[in-house]
């Protein structure tokens, strides 16, 4: 498929940011399941007529085509497969997910797929777009983020020294602690439902029934920007 130097390439991607250019086009960063951060301008995309326009805003999940040349990424083609219409129903929905856009895009690199962020992220928009409660989304979000990168909370045993655990969780020693170590007292339940969400697969969001409430929302989030050391502009709006 190659000629004077291009390529092509096709992946299912979700729309993480949109910038208009010039005066039909968009920049748009995207998250491919296989690659990646891509950042490819879709020609064109904002003409009424363009088989593009449904596909090129921010939250769509859509399989995209495009053409490499000389390291830059031309969309082709997008064929939809959600656009998650739901999330604008909604104002806390919507913002729930304008914070996990915003922390998967800080976490997403250049040429590095990451499926299992990928599906975890389809998961959350999903739920959310189709009325689960945000703050649900936001924790279970959190923790599997955790998980699949490689920082599973630790919830059987104190993660500093190795005994029995308290009702006590440390964020920055990544888990349960008992009465001898810094942390932060807990409901049991906080913990319980911890190691629920880490043992349900991200696909089952919807299903996985866990006790929470606004505390460990907010919790959770605050786990997720230690861990990776976020600045989260939007995070600031779901308070
Ligand atoms: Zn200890």
């Amino acid at each position: 498929m190659s000629a004077g130097g291009e390529k092509s390439m096709r992946s299912l991607c979700i729309v993480m940011r949109t910038a208009n250019y010039r005066e039909n086009d968009k920049m748009l960063s995207l998250f491919s399941r296989d690659s990646g951060r891509i950042d490819a301008l879709a020609r064109g995309c904002r003409k009424d007529t363009s088989s593009l326009l449904s596909s090129t805003d921010v939250f769509c999940c859509a399989d995209f085509s495009f053409t490499i040349s000389k390291d830059r990424y031309y969309v082709t083609q997008a064929e939809l497969k959600n656009s998650f219409f739901g999330l604008r129903k909604n104002m806390s929905s919507l913002l729930t997910a304008m914070v996990l856009i915003e922390i998967a895009e800080k976490i997403v690199m250049p040429h590095e797929g990451n499926p299992r962020l990928f599906a975890l992220l389809a998961s959350a928009l999903h739920a959310l777009s189709n009325g689960e409660d945000s703050d649900k989304v936001l924790i279970f979000f959190s923790f599997k983020l955790l998980d699949n990168q490689g920082m599973r909370p630790v919830t059987d045993e104190c993660t500093v020294c190795g005994r029995a655990p308290a009702d006590r969780l440390s964020i920055l020693s990544g888990g349960t602690v008992c009465d001898e170590h810094d942390g932060i007292d807990v409901p049991h339940f906080y913990i319980e439902s911890i190691r629920k969400i880490l043992e349900t697969p991200s696909k089952d969001l919807m299903t996985c029934r866990f006790e929470y409430d606004k505390v460990l929302a907010k919790l959770s989030l605050d786990w997720v920007r230690t861990a990776f050391d976020l600045e989260l502009k939007s995070a600031e709006l779901v308070k």
